[in-house]
């Protein structure tokens, strides 16, 4: 679903017995900074949130949310409780204090564009958020959470764009010419599934680089979207400055994060377009890991992992799959909140400079 994450909370806010209780008819409603539609939009509000309404003079209503004022159409409030009201997947979001988002699109794949007739899997969109802050950077982030796509192991993509077989193992064997078009992903000891996971971590991840300047495009904002692995990348290549895909490993042994590395094997390093960007694709790597380690999280072995991946195969732009831990890792609210702190300041370094 498109749209942009939900500023506020639905919560009635105390002291307001003058004002009246509506409800939003609206997909989903923009909430602006000021009465224009030119006005900065601040987050959405759904379809059926129970809002408090201030003032109206008709065209914009002064709405308070969570002690958060803005402005969103009168025509899109009512006195009446819309039949439908939203189900639990759509529920409130809370950005971080300092995300201001300017506009957001949809981002479908473009057939003419390079790579994108390998993907068999593209009929929804990747959303794209311009960032509203002053201090916007002009860079984006593609954030991509792995797995979450019902189908994709059904359907099979070519591992390389030349058709040559993989050279490494990994969920396709090595020799392999065709691969899943997306995996569902593994399941975590405590039962939770991947794909649960990196959606939680790519909505965290999301804000705070939003708090920081920077534009993203956000792959998958629900537990499923229908892109597989050609689609997600292609997507990446021409939207976004670098592509990092989120990801937790299979084994169950707690052995912390490490990044997938271009594997050091002279024909896949000769093939196009990995020949062009495996090493900004390492040195985004070992940014992550660096500031990851910096953040306190545990790093497994030398923090790299050397793979043939799909993503890694149709990157034309600095790409990597992190992989931030396995099945026995804590995957705890507290434990995202540190790998995502970890992972803007590896991002924030590479896009500054490659420090
Ligand atoms: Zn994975």
């Amino acid at each position: 679903m498109a749209g942009i994450g939900l500023l506020m909370a639905a919560a009635a806010v105390p002291g307001t017995a003058l004002a009246d209780t509506v409800y939003v008819t609206a997909g989903n409603l923009n909430c602006r900074e000021g009465k224009s539609t030119d006005s900065a939009v601040l987050g959405t509000v759904p379809r059926g949130t129970k809002i408090q309404r201030e003032s109206d003079d008709g065209t914009w209503s002064r709405v308070t949310v969570n002690g958060n004022a803005c402005y969103v159409a009168s025509r899109y409030l009512s006195s009446q409780e819309p039949s439908s009201v939203l189900d639990g997947k759509s529920a409130v979001q809370v950005h971080e204090k300092n995300v201001h988002v300017e506009s957001s699109k949809d981002v479908f794949l473009d057939k003419n564009w390079e790579f994108a007739s390998f993907s068999k899997i593209n009929s929804e969109a990747a959303v794209y958020y311009k960032n509203g802050r002053a201090d916007r950077k002009g860079k984006t982030v593609c954030v991509n959470a792995g797995h979450g796509t019902r189908g994709g192991s059904s359907m099979k993509t070519l591992c390389h764009p030349d058709g040559s077989p993989k050279v490494t193992g990994g969920t396709t064997g090595a020799g392999a010419v065709y691969a899943s078009a997306i995996s569902s992903g593994m399941t975590f000891a405590d039962g939770t599934p991947e794909s649960t996971v990196t959606l939680a971590m790519a909505k965290k991840l999301k804000d705070k680089l939003l708090a920081e300047g920077y534009d993203v495009v956000m792959i998958r904002e629900e537990e499923d979207v229908q892109l597989d692995n050609v689609a997600r990348t292609v997507i990446a290549n021409n939207t976004a400055d670098i592509h990092i895909s989120l990801h937790w490993d299979s084994t169950t042994s707690d052995k912390g994060c490490f990044f997938m590395s271009v594997p050091d094997h002279r024909s896949y390093r000769a093939m196009e377009p990995v020949a062009s960007h495996w090493q900004s694709h390492n040195a985004l790597g070992e940014s992550l890991v660096k500031g990851l380690k910096e953040k306190g999280n545990k790093i497994f072995s030398s923090g790299a992992m050397a793979m043939d991946l799909t993503q890694t195969s149709y990157s034309t732009i600095p790409s990597v799959d992190i992989e931030l831990g396995d099945k026995a890792s804590d995957h705890s609210d507290a434990a995202l909140e540190k790998l995502a702190d970890g992972l803007v300041l590896g991002i924030g370094r590479y896009l500054d400079g490659q420090k």
